[in-house]
């Protein structure tokens, strides 16, 4: 297993996603920026005011898309992800978050969510 993170890390493996959609069931927020939010707007053709107040919610100094931690995400239909085109960074960087790839241990973690790291973890 630790194998794989290493080769993963050096680019000697690569990581198929399965889009499964389990990411976005998970519980936990999806975080966006300003930036995010405008392309997010500009992608479903609305308002860039109202997007903000319809989708999203203050969470401290920082903003998430609404809905609770333990439901899935707004934008997930079956096992897509409505807004693919536009989603924000926090889910084009999945599984490769900093706080996954910090060690072998966190990386393997994400096997418990992640349908693609488990598969990889599995055929090693
Ligand atoms: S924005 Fe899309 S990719 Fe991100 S959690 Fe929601 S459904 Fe998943
Ligand atoms: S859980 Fe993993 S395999 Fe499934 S959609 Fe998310 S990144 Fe892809």
């Amino acid at each position: 297993m630790r194998n794989i993170y290493e080769k993963l890390k050096s680019g000697d493996l690569e990581f198929r996603c399965l889009h499964c959609g389990d990411c976005c069931r998970v519980s936990g927020y999806v975080f966006i920026n300003r930036k995010e939010g405008i392309r997010l707007a500009k992608f479903l053709k609305i308002e860039v005011k109202d997007f903000f107040n319809k989708y999203v919610q203050s969470y401290g100094a920082r903003m998430r898309i609404r809905g609770a931690a333990d439901k899935a995400c707004i934008f997930l239909k079956g096992r897509s992800c409505t807004v693919y085109a536009a989603r924000p960074s926090q889910c084009r960087k999945f599984p490769f978050w900093l706080e996954s790839m910090s060690d072998a241990e966190s990386f393997i973690e994400t096997a418990g969510f992640c349908s693609g790291v488990k598969k990889l973890l599995e055929n090693e």
